[in-house]
């Protein structure tokens, strides 16, 4: 495979981000010769902030493109973590009460909604009980950085090169067909390139006339240690969205305009407020870690970009918001459509030539 600082390979993935560790993983494992490339470590982008909720879509949510592959995401992440040593999830279910969420029920009952006093019995440490909310009894969440690191070293031990801390430059093009990468360590032959760098994704691409419609949208994760074990479920409500793990609390929330670590360090002591007003639970049981910045890869129409690029022969992009929800099922499909020419149709409107500019 390696001959003078040269690998030829079938398949080279851009990106050891949960997604791209998954598309590299179910690939080796279906007999591809597979080379992963991150500039840094796997899982130290979007990844690292995520606070990494899986579910499937809701009684009331509006059906998109991107449904009929949703739908499959929960079933795709049992089995991952039946095949994969290291995997594992907490299935603690969710409850909702953001106003955009209940809107949907208006006045209606439904069988997915509990009343305040169930919320109370499964949320005993929560000082102000919603009046009803959306119980997703089926949700669960992950370690997306554990998650990305076991498929990693299974993708190895299906036969996968992971290249760490080296930086993909260029994409190698000769007459519309890819023919490998320029990288920090040299020139990497393949077949096929799959551009799964998340929010970095369209830079590869723009060099080669291609507008990947796809944008950084920062977002915020806060990490705390709590003495005190203060949520059992996943609760999504308009003040406060939390989590809790044997060793962490964790809360997400929209970027602000952050632009210093002094300005992170506020945001966290405001959280820390938040939680002090929504649980039972005093500032000295919380210990701020940190608040970190992900920048979620977003494609302008909220829809997961999945598919080979019609101009550039060799070129298959993975570029998608809650990238951790989708990520089993996208890698499933894509080493399908790839090693064994197998096509899901939950993929077909969710190809990169619906939006791509330059790409007739
Ligand atoms: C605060 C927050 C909360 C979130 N909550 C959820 C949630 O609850 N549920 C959910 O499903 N999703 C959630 N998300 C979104 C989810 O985290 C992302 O969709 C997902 O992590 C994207 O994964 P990825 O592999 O596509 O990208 P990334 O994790 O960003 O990986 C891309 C990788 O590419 C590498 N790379 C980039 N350019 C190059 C290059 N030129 N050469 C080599 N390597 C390169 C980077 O180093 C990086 O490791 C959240 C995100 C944030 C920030």
């Amino acid at each position: 495979m390696e001959a003078n600082n040269r690998i030829t390979t079938d398949i080279v993935i851009v990106g050891a981000g949960i997604v791209g560790a998954s598309i590299a993983y179910h690939s080796a494992r279906a007999g591809a010769s597979v080379t992963l490339i991150d500039k840094a470590l796997p899982g130290s982008g979007a990844t690292s902030a995520s606070f990494a909720w899986i579910g499937k879509p809701t009684s009331v949510d509006r059906a998109d493109a991107s449904t009929p592959l949703r739908r499959l995401a929960l079933e795709d992440w049992v089995r991952l973590a039946d095949e994969v040593p290291g995997i594992t999830i907490s299935w603690t279910g969710s409850i909702v009460w953001s106003d955009d969420v209940m809107a949907q029920y208006g006045g209606a009952s439904a069988e997915d909604l509990l009343n305040a006093d169930q919320i109370a019995a499964l949320e005993p440490e929560l000082k102000v009980i919603p009046v009803r909310a959306q119980h997703n009894a089926a949700d669960g969440a992950v370690d997306p950085v554990a998650v990305t690191d076991a498929l990693g070293r299974s993708a190895q031990d299906h036969g996968a090169e992971v290249l760490t801390g080296v930086a993909v430059y260029a994409l190698d093009v000769t007459d519309g067909k890819v023919k490998g990468l320029h990288t920090s360590m040299g020139y990497v032959g393949a077949e096929t390139v799959i551009v799964a760098s998340g929010a970095d994704a369209p830079l590869l691409l723009r060099s080669w006339g291609v507008d990947l419609p796809v944008h950084p949208s920062p977002a915020l994760l806060s990490r705390f240690v709590a003495s005190k074990h203060l949520v059992r479920t996943i609760l999504y409500g308009d003040t406060i969205e939390v989590r809790q793990t044997p060793d962490l609390l964790l809360v997400p929330s929209e970027f602000d305009g952050e632009s210093s670590h002094a300005d992170l360090a506020k945001t966290g002591a405001r959280i820390r407020n938040d939680i002090v007003e929504a649980f039972d639970v005093d500032a000295s049981q919380l210990h701020w870690i940190d608040t970190r910045i992900g920048m979620r890869p977003m494609p302008h129409d909220g829809m997961p970009l999945v598919g080979r690029l019609p101009n550039l022969n060799g070129v298959y992009v993975s570029v998608m918001h809650s990238g951790v929800t989708l990520a089993p099922v996208v890698g499933r499909m894509v080493a399908n459509e790839l090693v064994r020419d197998v096509v899901a149709g939950e993929l077909r409107p969710l190809r990169p030539n619906r939006t791509v500019a330059n790409l007739d």
